[in-house]
């Protein structure tokens, strides 16, 4: 079997806003030169762009999806908010939360976006593929049910989860968050509920600055099951598979899950201009190598991932094409040409062993 890739060029053409890096345009901070969101097309065209040029794509199943309809969309978010997101983008566009400005019909987009999500998860829970991935722009792990935010205008992965319930493909959904700040979005969607384990590995205290502590364990009959692993500024390649293999993969196999999603963002990369962790694309290749064993003895090896950030335009290619590399487990390369480069600027033993110690600390709360 083979694994899916969901991709629609028009959601590449969600756009919005003027803002450098994140700061809004204006004022005393000059307008970039190319206008636009810092959530940039390129970084996520530029992927399905390497994939074309190595050949990758041509053994993928590539295909686009419907947009998600209005009732799934109505799962997760209040049909005030979706009146509003709807007239306000008929309207030629606009900003309904924190740094997530659309242009005019970012509506469908980011309906289309979500159903690239939730068409990718449907393929693997009946079979159709063996695993997919969603290049969903724009991304969904931020959004809360009424308050769009970080770039993040819809929920994808909790619209995805709550069709796949609703049309009963599956029951218990573990969704690991390697995307470099926080899943607020999913976290707080799912944080009464047992039937949705919420993973996210962050940088502590970057985006955003009050969310995702290691005392947010969950509440009612979702405590326990929402686990935040944040990591300090500086974690690189051992740090995260390290963190991947003595908390993830156990709070995974004590939870059996259906299928294990994963909210899959570049920008713990090493050159990401939007946080300040040092993983290269062979720590991406090794997490992807990770869950996909850990897919196999739990469920099938069913497994679906949807992109969410990454923000160098130069290096999320890689990342990704190691990803999906390892996925499809094709013999297609893209070797990493900055590969001798990001392994020398990795962190020394003292400060990888610093990191050890907390990762110890935090299994022993979470497991
Ligand atoms: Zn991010």
């Amino acid at each position: 079997m083979t694994t899916g890739f969901f991709w629609d060029e028009k959601c590449f053409w969600h756009g919005g806003g003027d803002y450098v890096l994140t700061f809004p345009a204006g004022g005393l901070v000059q307008p970039s030169a190319t206008g636009g969101l810092p959530e940039n097309p390129e970084t996520k065209r530029r992927l399905k762009n390497l994939m074309d040029v190595t050949g990758l794509s041509s053994e993928l199943a590539m295909q686009t999806a419907p947009e998600a309809s209005y009732e799934d969309l109505a799962r997760v978010h209040p049909k005030s908010f979706l009146t509003k997101f709807k007239q306000t983008s008929d309207a030629g566009g606009g900003e309904l939360g924190r740094r997530t400005p659309f242009l005019q019909g970012g509506y469908e987009i980011a309906a289309l976006s979500a159903g690239l999500s939730k068409s990718a998860l449907s393929a693997v829970l009946k079979g159709e593929v063996k695993n997919a991935y969603a290049l969903s722009r724009p991304p969904g792990h931020h959004c809360l049910p009424d308050w769009p935010n970080g770039f993040c205008l819809l929920a994808n992965l909790a619209i995805a989860i709550e069709a796949a319930q609703a049309a009963g493909q599956a029951k218990r959904f573990a969704v690991v968050d390697w995307d470099v700040h926080h899943g607020n979005g999913t976290e707080g969607i799912f944080y009464t509920r047992d039937d949705v384990l919420t993973i996210s590995l962050h940088e502590d205290r970057n985006y955003p600055l009050d969310t995702g502590d290691l005392a947010d364990q969950g509440k009612g009959a979702g405590l326990g099951y929402n686990k935040n692993i944040p990591l300090p500024a500086g974690a690189g390649h051992d740090t995260y598979l390290e963190a991947m293999e003595r908390i993830v993969l156990p709070a995974l196999a004590a939870y059996k899950p259906d299928v294990i999603i994963i909210a899959c963002g570049y920008d713990a990369s090493i050159f990401d201009p939007l946080a300040h962790q040092l993983c290269t694309a062979e720590t991406y290749r090794l997490m992807t190598r990770q869950v996909m064993q850990a897919a196999e003895k739990l469920c099938d090896g069913k497994l679906m991932m949807a992109h969410e950030g990454g923000y160098s335009e130069v290096y999320v290619p890689f990342c990704g094409h190691a990803v999906l590399q390892e996925m499809a487990g094709s013999k297609i390369d893209a070797p990493d040409p900055m590969a001798e480069i990001v392994a020398a600027r990795q962190p020394n033993a003292r400060v990888n062993q610093f990191h050890s110690e907390l990762i110890g600390e935090m299994a022993a709360e979470l497991l």
